[in-house]
C-alpha cells in the first residue's frame, strides 16, 4: 500500500496495523488468543469493563524494572571512573504513594518541585533524606515545610533564595544542605518549549553570577554546599548536550573547589523515550557510559578529582510503562487538500478523552502512537488522526496514526508511552473527571489513584447547596 500524502515522512505504512513496537509498549504488552492487548496479563476488556474509559494503565513491574536498570547503568558507569552516583525519580513525571515506593524499594531518592510534591513524596513514607526540592518560584512554606522535615537538598534556583533558605534552616535550628542550579548556556537538542538551558530562560543562576552564590552559601552557618546542579532540557536522544553541560559545569566546580568542597555535581534528567516506531532512544546504560566519560574526561583536564554525582530521570522511568485505553465514540473520513490539488482522506477517529488526560500533543505537538486494542483487524490501515472530545480545534491525541479501516464506535484505543506527564498534567477542561490510575501487576489490576467523578467537580462549585468551598 502506498503512504497517504498526508502522512508525515516518519509515519510508514505498517505491514502489520495490530503489531505492538517492543520500544513503544511496556515490556509485557501482549496479544491474547482474541487478539486483545493484555499488559501485565490483564485484558484491556477487562480494565475497561471494570474501570470505564478513559483509564490510565501502568505496568507496575516495569516501572521497577526501569527504575532499577537506570540506577544500576549510573551507578556502574561513573563507579568505572572511581565516583558514586546517586538517582533521583523526578516525581513530576507522575507522582503518586506507590510510584513513590517502587521507586524508593529500587534504591532511588525522589525530587519534588512543589509543596503539593513533597506532601505527596511523604506520604509514602521515605526517609526525608531522600528527597530533594526543586522549584524556580517556591514560597516561604514551602521552603519552611522542606527544611523542617529534614529534606536531603534544596535546588536553589536564584541567588536571593540562598537568604531565603538560609534563614528559614536559621530559625529553625537546622543545617540544610543546598545545590545551587546553573543555567549552563547549553541548549539541549529536543522541542524548544522543552530546552530548559538555553541563557534566555527562567531557570538557574547564570554561571557568571555562580560563584557569589557559592560564596554567600558558604557564608552562612545554616545552610551546607552539597554542588552544582543541571538539567539541560527533556526527551533528549544523544549524550552530546550533556557532555558540553558537563565540561561547563565541571570548569566552575573546580573553580569552586579551590575555596571549599564541592562533594556532588547533580546532572539533572531529560533521557528521552519513544512515543513512536520512529523514535530510537539510546540504552541508557550508553548515555551513562558517555556522560562518566565525559565526566572523567574533564576531572582529568582541569586536574581535579572526578565528583560524585546525582541524576534525576523521571520520563525514562515512567513514560514507557504507561497505556491510555479510550473508548472511540466517533469516526469521520475527510477529503483533505495534501498538496496542490491533491485531495487525500484523514480519518478522524474522536475518543472520550484528550486533553484533559493528556495536553502533550496540545502543548507542544508531542508524537504519540496509536493501536486497537479490544480486537486485531485484517482491514487495510488508513491515516488517522485521534483528536479528543474538547471543545478545541488543537485537541488532538494523535497527530498522525495508521488504523484499521474497519476502526469503528465502541472499539477500544489505546495510546502507549502515556507513563510521564499524562495524569501528571491532566485537568478538567470542559469539567471533565480525570481518569482513574490502574496498576497492572502478575495478572491483577488495582486502583492507585483514583479517578474523579462529576461529584467530585460539582462539590468545587460553590453556587451549588452542599459543596465544599473551604
Ligand atoms: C523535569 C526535570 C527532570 C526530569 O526530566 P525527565 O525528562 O522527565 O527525565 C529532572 N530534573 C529537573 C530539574 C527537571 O525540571
Amino acid at each position: 500500500m502506498r503512504a497517504n500524502p498526508l502522512a508525515p515522512e516518519r509515519l510508514a505504512v505498517p505491514a502489520d496495523v495490530n503489531a505492538l513496537a517492543p520500544t513503544v509498549w511496556p515490556s509485557s504488552a501482549s496479544r491474547d488468543e482474541h487478539g486483545v492487548l493484555r499488559i501485565a496479563g490483564v485484558s484491556a476488556r477487562a480494565l475497561a469493563d471494570r474501570f470505564g474509559t478513559p483509564v490510565y494503565v501502568v505496568d507496575e513491574a516495569d516501572v521497577r524494572a526501569r527504575a532499577a536498570r537506570i540506577r544500576a547503568a549510573f551507578v556502574g558507569a561513573f563507579g568505572e571512573v572511581g565516583a558514586t552516583a546517586r538517582v533521583y525519580y523526578a516525581g513530576k513525571a507522575f507522582l503518586c504513594t506507590e510510584v513513590a515506593r517502587w521507586v524508593v524499594d529500587a534504591g532511588l531518592g525522589i525530587d519534588v518541585a512543589s509543596g503539593g510534591e513533597l506532601a505527596v513524596a511523604l506520604a509514602a513514607g521515605p526517609d526525608p533524606a531522600l528527597i530533594g526540592v526543586h522549584g524556580n518560584a517556591k514560597s516561604d512554606a514551602e521552603l519552611r515545610r522542606a527544611v523542617e522535615v529534614g529534606v536531603g537538598s534544596i535546588v536553589l534556583d536564584s541567588i536571593a533564595e540562598v537568604d531565603r533558605v538560609a534563614t528559614i534552616a536559621a530559625e529553625l535550628g537546622r543545617i540544610q544542605p543546598v545545590r545551587l542550579r546553573i543555567n549552563s548556556g547549553v541548549h539541549a537538542s529536543t522541542h524548544e518549549y522543552l530546552a530548559t538551558a538555553h541563557e534566555d530562560q527562567k531557570f538557574g543562576v547564570p554561571i557568571s553570577q555562580a560563584p557569589e552564590a557559592v560564596a554567600a552559601i558558604r557564608a552562612s552557618g545554616a545552610l551546607r554546599f552539597l554542588g552544582l546542579h543541571s538539567h539541560i532540557g527533556s526527551q533528549i536522544f544523544e549524550t552530546e548536550g550533556f557532555a558540553a553541560a558537563i565540561r561547563r559545569l565541571m570548569a566552575l566546580h573546580a573553580e569552586l573547589l579551590r575555596g571549599g568542597p564541592v562533594p556532588q555535581l547533580n546532572l539533572g534528567g531529560g533521557f528521552g523515550i519513544a512515543y513512536t516506531d520512529a523514535d530510537d532512544p539510546m540504552p541508557v546504560e550508553d548515555i551513562a557510559d558517555g556522560m562518566a566519560a565525559a565526566l572523567a574526561e574533564s576531572a582529568g583536564e582541569l586536574g581535579i578529582p572526578v565528583p560524585d554525582v546525582a541524576l534525576e530521570p523521571g520520563r525514562s522511568i515512567v513514560g514507557p510503562a504507561g497505556v491510555t485505553l479510550y473508548r472511540v465514540e466517533v469516526v469521520k473520513p475527510l477529503q483533505v487538500h495534501a498538496s496542490g490539488d491533491v485531495l487525500a482522506t484523514r480519518t478522524y477517529v474522536s475518543v472520550d478523552g484528550g486533553m484533559s488526560d493528556n495536553i502533550r500533543p496540545a502543548l507542544y505537538r508531542a508524537e504519540y502512537s496509536a493501536r486497537i486494542a479490544g480486537r486485531v483487524s485484517d482491514a487495510e490501515p488508513v491515516l488517522a488522526r485521534v483528536a479528543g472530545k474538547h471543545c478545541e480545534g488543537g485537541d488532538i491525541l494523535v497527530h498522525a496514526e495508521y488504523l484499521p479501516a474497519d476502526t469503528a464506535p465502541g472499539d477500544l484505543l489505546a495510546v502507549p508511552a502515556t507513563g510521564a506527564y499524562g495524569w501528571a498534567m491532566s485537568n478538567n477542561y470542559n469539567w471533565i473527571p480525570r481518569p482513574p490510575v490502574v496498576a497492572v501487576r502478575d495478572g491483577a489490576a488495582r486502583v492507585i489513584v483514583r479517578g474523579e467523578t462529576i461529584d467530585d467537580l460539582l462539590r468545587r462549585d460553590a453556587g451549588i447547596e452542599g459543596s465544599t468551598t473551604t
